[in-house]
Parts: structure tokens; C-alpha cells; sequence
């Protein structure tokens, strides 16, 4: 048998969805709860590859190399659906008019229908409800995906139908010979991108791309940089950071030119209105995703970094202490020296709550200097009392 069952640090959920299909009792719908991005979505196409091979048939579990494991491996197999939020939140038309719609239907081809949902927790109470209509009346050979990181933002009355499989977080050395992969030669710099990702090989994806660490670097000296330059450094962090939101988001929107001008090649110069919109839409859509994400990340660096200095802050062998950013000891005693535990605690509250805010389409220029600039009042405050 091939390595399809393969899924980097996720033997033991595999191992349960593999046992499934081998014994003909596959549940109609699963809960992948775990962090995001830690292999649910190969283990989705996995399962779809197992269940629709050609080669291996229905209990086989997959050949792996089939025009169909191929496929499905690659997210392109027509009866394997992934359905990602369309706004902040999945919307209830969204529900009844694609995945409701779509689980009615017979398989577009294979057996099997394999309908996955992308951040599943995030259905407001309109959608779930009316998701929980369909999960009542499983369609035949219909299996539901749900991603779930947090599994107490869906209803219970959903997860209790739902066979749950857990996906870890990734092992310290697991990420360690990811980054190696990645290009990560240098043991100091391997070292933080490995702690900073936090058990996520997304985030060490981020931490490892061109310019990854140096924004990494860059975003934890802002406390430093305010305590030292002023409240005008504030504006000037803010400024970056929309900088480098353009920077990583550029791709994204150059992809999605490029998709535009390809279709309207195909329809000999004239796309018809609705496909362009449609396009333009998703382009959109996500580039908003990704500009939040980028953010995000971003805030995560800076409350990793003011923890740190509460861990240094609080005593004992910086050497041992289970600190993120090990590559820089010196500057978060220093930093520790300069601000009480109630400066660092109520600094992390605040970017935690403009974290928080960015979910909701907040706009985001404002909250960010809004954010900086309160941070800016309460270092300064910290370090002259
Ligand atoms: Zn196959």
C-alpha cells in the first residue's frame, strides 16, 4: 500500500478514518478538532481518495496513484466539495443554497460525495441551524468534513453528531525537520521560527518565507522602539505593518488577475458578467482574509514577545524558561527591567482585544494605531512611574 495515509503528525487521526473505511462503517460526518492548518484538509482528500479509488475499491483505502486518489489528493475531484467561509462567518444562504444543495445531489462522479467545511465553528446561528437540519437527514453516501478549532463555538447539537477525530498540534521536532525543508539552515534562526509557530507548519510556512523573521523581528522591537523613540514611533509601526500587508497580499491579487485574464481568453475575449463578478468576488474576498491573517499573526508575535518578558520578568534561568524568542535573552531582561507585570499584562490585553477585532471587519488603519498608540501611553506611563 502507497503512503496516502500519510499525513505529517497526525498518524493516530488517520489511523481512526483509515479503520473506517477499511470496516465499511464510515460515519456521515466527522469533527476535525484541532488547530487550524495541521493537515485537515489533507486528511479530507484522503478520504475522499479512499473512498472513490478506482484501484483499491470501496474498502480498499486507497491506492494513492490513481487518476481519482490523484485527484482527490490535489482538490480536484468533482465530488469532493470545500467550503470556506464567505465573510467573517459562513452564511445561512450560503448553507441552503450550496451545501444543502450539493449533499442532495448524487456524486457528480465516484461513490462518494466528500463535502468538507473550512472553520466550521465559525456558523452564526442562522447557518447552524440550518446546517443542523441537513446533518438530521444524511443524505446516502454523503460524508461531512468539519473543521473545528474550537469546539465550544458550535452547537452541541451539531458536534454530538458528529464522529470527532483530533488533530495535534505539530511535535517540536516535527517542526524542526519541516524547517529544515524549508530552507532554515541556521540553528538560531530555526530555533525561534520553530517555537514562534506555536505547533502550527502554517505559521512556520510564514516564519520561513522571504522576510518571514526579519517582520518577526521586526514586530516584537515595537514596545522597545516606543519606549525609546516616543508615541511617534506608534504611527510609524502602524504604517509597517500596512506595508507589509500590501507586501504578502500582492501575490494574491496579481493570482487573481491572472485567473481573470485566462478565463476571458478561454470565452475568446467575452466573459460573461456573472463569471467576472464571481472572480472578482472570491479575489477579493480573499485578499481580506489574508490581510486579516497577516495581522493577526502580527499581534501574535508581539503578545509571544511581552509573555516572554513576564516569564524573564518573573526570575529564574532564562535558559530554561519555556520562552519563544530564544535568540534574543539580553533585550527581553532589558525590556523586563523597563516594565512592571501590570504594564506587560494590560499591554497584552490590548492587542489581544484589537486581535479580537479584526475578526469583525473592524477598520483595520484605525484599530491598529488606535492599538499602538494606547500601547505608547501605558509604556510610557510604565517607564517613567
Ligand atoms: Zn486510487
Amino acid at each position: 500500500m502507497s503512503d496516502l495515509w500519510h499525513v505529517p503528525g497526525q498518524q493516530r487521526a488517520t489511523a481512526v478514518l483509515r479503520g473506517a473505511v477499511e470496516r465499511g462503517e464510515v460515519s456521515h460526518a466527522w469533527a476535525f478538532v484541532g488547530p487550524p492548518g495541521v493537515g485537515q484538509q489533507r486528511a479530507a482528500r484522503v478520504l475522499a481518495a479512499a473512498l472513490n479509488c478506482v484501484v483499491a475499491g470501496e474498502r480498499g483505502g486507497g491506492c494513492g496513484h490513481c487518476d481519482v486518489c490523484d485527484r482527490c489528493l490535489r482538490g480536484a475531484f468533482a465530488s469532493l466539495w470545500e467550503f470556506e467561509p464567505t465573510g467573517t462567518f459562513h452564511r445561512v444562504v450560503d448553507v441552503r443554497e450550496q451545501w444543502l444543495h450539493v449533499a442532495s445531489r448524487s456524486a457528480m462522479e465516484g461513490r462518494w460525495k466528500v463535502l468538507r467545511v473550512v472553520d466550521a465553528d465559525r456558523m452564526n446561528d442562522a447557518a447552524a441551524n440550518a446546517f443542523l437540519k441537513g446533518l438530521e437527514e444524511p443524505p446516502d453516501r454523503t460524508v461531512w468534513v468539519l473543521d473545528v478549532a474550537d469546539p465550544d463555538e458550535l452547537p452541541d447539537t451539531i458536534l454530538s453528531r458528529c464522529r470527532v477525530v483530533r488533530f495535534a498540534a505539530w511535535a517540536p521536532d516535527a517542526l524542526d525537520a519541516r524547517a529544515r525543508e524549508l530552507g532554515l539552515g541556521d540553528a538560531t534562526d530555526r530555533a525561534l521560527a520553530v517555537r514562534a509557530a506555536f505547533g502550527s507548519p502554517v505559521a512556520l510556512e510564514r516564519l520561513a518565507a522571504a522576510g518571514g523573521l526579519e517582520d518577526l523581528r521586526v514586530h516584537r522591537s515595537v514596545v522597545r522602539r516606543i519606549r525609546e523613540d516616543g508615541p511617534g514611533h506608534a504611527l510609524l509601526a502602524a504604517r509597517a505593518l500596512e506595508d507589509e500587508v500590501r507586501r504578502r497580499t500582492a501575490a494574491l491579487k496579481a493570482a487573481g488577475k491572472a485567473e481573470l485574464a485566462e478565463l476571458t481568453q478561454l470565452y475568446s475575449g467575452e466573459l460573461p458578467r456573472g463569471v467576472a463578478k464571481q472572480i472578482e468576488e472570491r479575489t477579493s474576498r480573499r485578499e481580506r482574509e489574508a490581510k486579516t491573517l497577516v495581522l493577526q499573526a502580527a499581534l501574535d508575535d508581539l503578545v509571544g514577545w511581552l509573555r516572554d518578558c513576564l516569564l524573564v520578568g518573573a526570575g529564574g534561568d532564562a535558559h530554561i524558561l519555556p520562552i519563544v524568542h530564544v535568540d534574543a535573552v539580553m533585550e527581553l531582561r532589558e525590556e523586563a527591567e523597563a516594565l512592571s507585570a501590570a504594564v506587560l499584562l494590560a499591554a497584552i490585553d490590548r492587542v489581544l482585544d484589537t486581535r479580537l477585532a479584526l475578526e469583525s471587519n473592524v477598520g483595520t488603519t484605525l484599530a491598529l494605531e488606535a492599538m499602538l498608540l494606547d500601547l505608547s501611553t501605558l509604556v510610557m506611563v510604565g517607564v517613567s512611574g
